[in-house]
């Protein structure tokens, strides 16, 4: 899968080390690519992938959250870094282009991806996943994840009830099985498995806490309940279930007890309202008790108009 978009201007100013990691070859198939784009102009994208939006492809400095949990993303693909003295867990790997650009965010901060043991996901879609199997292997670290995303990971989007096969990536192992309320430990590392089902099946957030400045800050990496366009909940269902996942998962999150969240897209969070880069850090940019209880209450209107709109068909 080749990225047919062109590098942003903005990444001109990355450093070269990032730029000389990108291999010839996909060079040369971006070039190949974009020639044969010239005379397939009007055409429809065959995927969505082929064509991801801005966001998913503008570089993003890396920009420390709260204690030891980093972005290391795009513009509006998150890619969370979690570290610890035993080595780090990697939340989200992008798209498959998105490689250099974590490496080089990881190593800004001065970590190293190569101590990366543990990845995790938030939902297997392919815009979280396709640098995951390549990840693995560069790393050596596991892949633990729920039941359902683990099934999907396996086989590279094939099973996703909503995608499935028609947005795919290479497919990875998955190494530890995870489920609702099992405990993370890695070093000083202490962190919640929440089971969020319904944007995917398998979909899952994370907790943890951290100490700062005399202060407890409940810290929730929450995967967000958003339906994809031309999703069914009731009416020929896109799987058994659907609107029972959504609801639980509203549910359990607005009982979480969250003073600083963060999702799998930046703009999610308002990422870029709250913070700027460069902006010095400070424990307290990412709190947001009432934006993230928002948050979920919107989505759980627009999921009730969702179900409102398949019924009155
Ligand atoms: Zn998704």
């Amino acid at each position: 899968m080749s990225r047919v978009t062109t590098p942003p201007a903005s990444q001109a100013i990355r450093p070269a080390v990032m730029l000389h990691s990108r291999p010839a070859r996909v060079i040369a198939s971006r070039v190949l690519v974009i020639a044969l784009g010239v005379f397939a102009i009007g055409a429809p994208p065959a995927q969505a992938q082929s064509n991801p939006p801005p966001g998913w492809v503008n570089p993003f400095p890396a920009f420390r959250i709260i204690g030891p949990l980093y972005g290391v993303g795009m513009e509006d693909l998150s890619v969370f870094l979690i570290t610890s003295d035993e080595g780090h867990i990697l939340i989200n790997t992008g798209l498959d282009d998105s490689i250099p650009y974590i490496r080089n965010n990881i190593e800004s901060l001065g970590f190293r991806l190569e101590d990366v043991k543990i990845i995790l996901t938030m939902q297997a879609h392919w815009d979280h996943t396709a640098a995951m199997a390549e990840i693995k292997e560069l790393t050596g670290a596991e892949v633990w994840a729920t039941p359902k995303d683990a099934r999907v990971l396996e086989d590279g989007g094939f099973s996703d009830a909503h995608f499935g096969g028609r947005e795919t990536f290479k497919p990875v192992a998955v190494d530890r099985v995870i489920r609702q309320d099992d405990v993370i430990t890695l070093g000083d590392l202490v962190i919640t498995v929440h089971e969020h089902p319904g944007h995917t099946e398998g979909s899952s957030s994370y907790t943890f806490q951290v100490n700062e400045a005399g202060r407890t800050y409940n810290v929730g990496i929450v995967n967000m309940g958003t339906i994809n366009d031309g999703k069914h909940l009731v009416v020929n269902p896109t799987y058994d279930n659907v609107a029972v996942d959504f609801a639980t998962t509203y549910n359990r999150q607005k009982q979480l007890d969250v003073d600083v969240w963060v999702s799998a897209h930046n703009a999610q969070y308002n990422m870029h309202d709250k913070y700027t880069p460069g902006q010095a850090y400070d424990p307290e940019t990412f709190v947001d008790p009432a934006g993230y209880i928002r948050a979920i209450e919107r989505l759980e209107s627009a999921y009730l108009g969702v179900i409102a709109d398949e019924l009155d068909q």
